[in-house]
């Protein structure tokens, strides 16, 4: 494994890896729990490509990539019989990983890094500060959830990414800005200010002027302040008590508020 890549071989996954792959051409990342023997266990956003869905945001319907779609209609799989096994009206998936990856790269999420090399880092949701649990833990959470579902996907609230996350870590965040816990989606909102400010960075930036005229920075930066591993307000919920949790995380009028947001900025 390089300094600023985490590509990994198959031969080199160990159950409990959170992997990734990217997809339509680097535009976004694909993430999942590696729990042995060829499969690996994720979440996808099946529920938000409903034609329902898509009429409710009229807009938003032509916005839905071709490849998203592609994804949601997933090809038949011949060498595994088990594979894409789900309960019905969850995302959490079960996969084979030659599905998973779909002829992409294999990369694997790295845990416990240093902040400065979190703050190296040029793409988001690759590595975390926030260290992993032990290996049975990680995979009974995931296989708990490949049974229960993980609420509804949101790319805002509750993505791929955020659900290796609590596979691997068990945590969650309490806050109530609509951010999500995963590089991913912080990179769509972009952090509030309180988050920013709050976070131990905070000393590096002279003056609210000095907020505003930071750039290149600024991407690391909220990303390293929404990081669930420096965040203050995350929690650790057993996977047995998440329904509740995602219950009360999933409901409409955060979402809502989650698109004001985007909008506004
Ligand atoms: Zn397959």
């Amino acid at each position: 494994m390089g300094l600023f890549t985490n590509k990994v071989e198959r031969d080199e996954l160990k159950p409990g890896d959170h992997i990734y792959t990217y997809r339509a051409v680097f535009a976004y990342s694909h993430h999942g729990i590696f729990v042995g023997g060829c499969k690996v266990v994720h979440f996808k956003p099946e529920q938000t490509l409903k034609p329902s869905t898509l009429a409710s945001s009229s807009s938003a319907s032509s916005s839905v990539s071709v490849s998203e779609v592609n994804d949601a209609l997933e090809a038949p799989c011949f060498t595994y019989p088990d594979c894409g096994y789900k309960q019905p009206k969850s995302g959490v998936v079960l996969s084979c990983i030659d599905c998973f990856l779909k002829k992409g790269s294999l990369y694997r999420f790295e845990y416990g890094v240093s902040s400065s090399m979190f703050l190296s880092r040029v793409r988001g949701g690759t590595c975390t500060i926030a260290s992993s649990d032990p290996v049975q833990i990680v995979v009974r959470r995931a296989m708990h959830l490949l049974q229960n579902g993980f609420g509804n996907y949101n790319v805002f609230q509750n993505n791929c990414e955020d659900f290796a996350l609590y596979c691997k870590t068990g945590l969650l965040i309490l806050d109530k800005n609509g951010v999500g816990r995963s590089g991913q989606a912080s990179s769509v909102l972009g952090a509030p200010l309180a988050a920013l400010l709050s976070s131990p960075l905070t000393l590096l930036i002279p003056n609210p002027v000095g907020v505003a005229t930071v750039t290149a920075g600024m991407y690391c930066m909220s990303r390293y302040a929404t990081d669930i591993g420096v965040r203050k307000d995350v929690i650790k919920v057993p996977v047995e008590d998440l329904a509740l949790n995602l219950g009360f995380k999933t409901c409409e009028r955060r979402k809502v508020k989650a698109v004001d947001t985007s909008v506004s900025t």
